[in-house]
């Protein structure tokens, strides 16, 4: 069966002593308890090795927010997914609409990136969802298929399998405003079927989608209790532990 999944994207938040004390403070409140869904936290690139350090890598887990489209060499500025694994992360956020926005990243560059995170053994949490212009004009599975067919449609089936796929409507992350839970399943169960067209059903099934925007501990429950939706990726929520535990239990 697919995994149920609760990642945290921390953004450009917390100076290293501020994300160590949070990510140490999660791992004790999750330590020993028996949670429904795989944990991860997705920080910053300076975090990553010392947060490493204070988590164990099972109750929560750990991931970069971001890596390079080239291997290594002179891209100063850059950090490679090979420096993303040699910090012990085990998972990538890629295509996240704030690179796609602010940053350049197209879905060719995209290709890239998650070539180079399968390579080095990262799983990727691939991020894909529609503008509100794309949404009003009713042209959201459109563009959410556009994106995995660019971007990741050349993999193989087996390296298919390894990515985890996060649906974030871009007029939900960080406005407060949620894709209604009906909303949510729809899209989850189009990208659901555009997979299993080009890879088998055995291979959609198996694949989690995320949602994410503006995900709480208030709409949790009822965004997740879709059959189409297997998890949550978390902004704003994921920088508290007593807004990001009642995520994590709503399974
Ligand atoms: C995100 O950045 O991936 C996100 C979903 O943010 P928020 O939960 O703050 O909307």
């Amino acid at each position: 069966m697919r995994k149920n999944i609760v990642a945290g994207n921390w953004k450009m938040n917390k100076t290293l002593q501020e994300g160590v004390e949070l990510a140490k403070e999660l791992q004790t409140a999750l330590k020993g308890k028996t949670v429904n869904c795989d944990v991860i936290i997705c920080t910053p690139f300076i975090h990553l090795a010392t947060v490493n350090g204070v988590i164990d890598g099972k109750t929560v887990r750990l991931g970069a927010e971001n890596c390079a489209d080239k291997v290594s060499g002179a891209y100063t500025g850059e950090v490679s997914a090979a420096m993303v694994a040699s910090t012990g992360a085990k998972y990538v956020i890629l295509g996240h609409s704030e690179r796609r926005a602010y940053y350049g990243e197209t879905n060719a560059i995209l290709k890239e990136k998650v070539k180079l995170a399968l390579e080095n053994n990262l799983t990727p949490i691939f991020c894909i969802g529609e503008v509100l212009e794309e949404r009003e004009a009713g042209k959201q599975n459109e563009v959410v298929k556009s994106q995995v067919t660019e971007a990741l449609f050349d993999l193989s089936a087996e390296d298919f399998g390894k990515i985890i796929l996060a649906y974030e409507p871009v007029w939900a992350i960080g406005t407060g405003k949620t894709a209604t839970p009906a909303q949510a399943q729809e899209i989850h169960a189009f990208i659901r079927q555009t997979v299993a067209v080009k890879y088998g059903a055995a291979v959609a099934n198996e694949t989690s989608i995320l949602y994410g925007g503006s995900a709480n501990a208030g709409n949790a429950k009822e965004l997740f209790s879709n059959p189409d939706v297997d998890g949550g990726l978390i902004g704003g929520a994921a920088l508290k532990v007593d807004a990001f535990l009642p995520i994590v239990e709503a399974f």
